[in-house]
């Protein structure tokens, strides 16, 4: 990687001329600390590292990372799962990592509109704690919302345990500014109910850093929901819990949230957060109902009706605030409590069918027995949205292996039980060579061909999302005669 040359040397200097020296970092320890995200198990390595306040900064940033050719990764808070901030040199040129945690202003809300205009660097609690005096919240809510960035949530379009009926982030996203690729600032979407014209909002929500680094973002906020209720479940298998699901949501009524923890996993939160979960389940539904008094009283009765059919061996309903948010708390550290089972783990995002979820759940089991491996089921369950955690040491190259191949059939066994490869972390480096198993070529040189409209030097966030398998495709063939290899 060129990371002594004078070419690298002329980088840094132009970067710190554009931006204060102290925000354009690359040192040693700031190259590994911004060389990985939350997926762990893939490193990179930032060449260099800016940390710009203004549009105008990554304006710069960006125009002088391609004068000089070098890639470009956008990047939040890092607690992306699926590698997606993790940099890779390009062609061996070391990557100019962009982070954009310090543009970090709710810029302005519109209380009357729901509407409120934030740089990218927000804090997603951050906003909902800003606007709860106004009865107001952003109603994405990833378990990570304490550390990741508005922008990252937009990149990945993330979800949430109340995502189920709230929608995933592009519900919630009207608006965004870009940098794109060539250092030209683009307003996609707006703020009518219906912008007239290609919804190129909506290509950009979910493109993972790869059409360039939102700088301002219009985001819809949901007011407060009148009554809640929450509803903690033990089941004396994992089949009645993943049964329970499917049924509540066959009745037509959708939850605000409904969260699936096995036993092991629940074990683990107890023992770190005290939150008084059974134990003795094997596994537990974390139930969400929210409405109008009369709305929340008939759906909670629903939800206790069907686990007792399902024989449900626990039912308690939160009695205070206190009690309902340590059981969040118990469930949103859930990832972490996994270092009181082993040093590494690796966490999958398939989703399936809701009505196929307590097959799938099945058949990862038997997937984790057959690699010898041990898998703890967490679950955005009323959507479908599965995370079997395999929790290994990774030091063991015996088990590391072991663990990847079992991950590879689980991701293929959620594809073949008709559902996706992620629910919500995205695709990544972690998924990028999966893609093939969802898409055929055609598919794949489509998404590749809409990239390029963006992004068509190729210079942002190269080595993501698409597979390097589609090297036959048409487009392919026009990055070779323009003598620019697949990224
Ligand atoms: C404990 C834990 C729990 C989690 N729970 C959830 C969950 O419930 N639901 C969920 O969906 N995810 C969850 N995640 C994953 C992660 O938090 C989300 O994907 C989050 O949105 C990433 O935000 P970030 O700021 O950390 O982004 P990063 O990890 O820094 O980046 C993620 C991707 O976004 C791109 N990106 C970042 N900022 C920008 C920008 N301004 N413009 C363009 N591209 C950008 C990056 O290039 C990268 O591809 C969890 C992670 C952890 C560690």
């Amino acid at each position: 990687m060129q990371l002594a040359s004078d070419g690298f040397a002329s980088l840094v200097g132009a970067l710190q001329s554009a931006l204060d020296p102290s925000r354009v970092r690359s040192t040693p320890i700031e190259n590994v600390l911004y060389g990985r995200d939350a997926l762990g198990s893939a490193g990179g390595s930032a060449g260099v590292v800016c940390f710009p306040l203004t549009t105008e900064e990554v304006q710069e940033c960006v125009r002088i990372a391609g004068r000089y050719g070098h890639p470009v990764i956008p990047r939040g808070s890092g607690t992306g799962l699926s590698g997606g901030a993790v940099p890779v040199p390009d062609e061996g040129l070391a990557p100019v990592v962009i982070v954009t945690t310090k543009m970090n202003r709710v810029i302005e809300v519109d209380e009357d509109e729901r509407i409120a205009w934030v740089q990218p660097g927000v804090l997603n609690l951050d906003l909902s704690r800003k606007v709860a005096h106004l009865g107001l919240h952003f109603a994405p809510d990833p378990s990570s919302q304490q550390a990741c960035t508005i922008g990252g949530n937009v990149a990945n379009n993330s979800g949430g345990p109340h995502c189920l009926s709230y929608g995933v982030t592009s519900s919630h996203v009207l608006a965004v500014e870009v940098v794109a690729p060539d250092g030209s600032v683009l307003v996609l979407g707006g703020l009518d109910p219906e912008p007239v014209g290609y919804d190129l909002r909506a290509a950009f929500v979910g493109s993972e850093g790869t059409m360039g680094i939102a700088t301002r973002i219009a985001v819809r906020l949901t007011p407060l929901p009148p009554a809640v209720k929450t509803v903690l479940l033990g089941f004396p298998t994992l089949d009645s819990a993943a049964n329970t699901v499917s049924r509540i949501i066959a009745t037509g009524y959708v939850p605000a949230a409904m969260e699936l923890m096995d036993q092991r996993i629940t074990e683990a939160v107890e023992e770190f957060v005290h939150a008084g979960l059974p134990v003795d389940a094997a596994a537990i539904l974390l139930v969400e109902v929210d409405g109008t008094e009369a709305a929340v009283e008939e759906a909670a009765r629903v939800v206790a009706e069907i686990a007792h059919d399902e024989s449900a061996i626990s039912s308690q309903i939160a009695q205070d605030e206190a009690t309902r948010a340590i059981w969040w708390k118990a469930r949103k550290s859930a990832f972490g409590a996994l270092a009181r089972i082993a040093p590494n783990y690796y966490l999958h995002d398939g989703v399936v069918p809701r009505t196929r979820l307590t097959e799938t759940l099945r058949s990862v089991c038997d997937i984790a027995d057959s690699f010898d491996v041990t898998v703890v089921n967490v679950a955005h369950a009323g959507d479908g949205n599965l995370h079997p955690i395999i929790p290994y040491d990774g030091r063991d190259q015996d088990q590391n292996e072991r663990v990847h191949e079992a991950g590879n059939k689980i991701a293929q066994l959620c594809v073949a039980n008709g559902g996706a490869l992620s629910g919500e972390h995205g695709i990544g480096l972690e998924k990028r060579d999966l893609m093939g198993v969802l898409f055929g070529d055609d598919d794949l040189v489509e998404q590749d061909r809409l990239r390029l409209v963006f992004d068509p030097e190729r210079i942002m966030n190269p080595h993501k999302v698409l597979p390097e398998g589609s090297r036959c495709s048409e487009v392919a063939q026009l990055l070779a005669r323009a003598g620019k290899a697949w990224a």
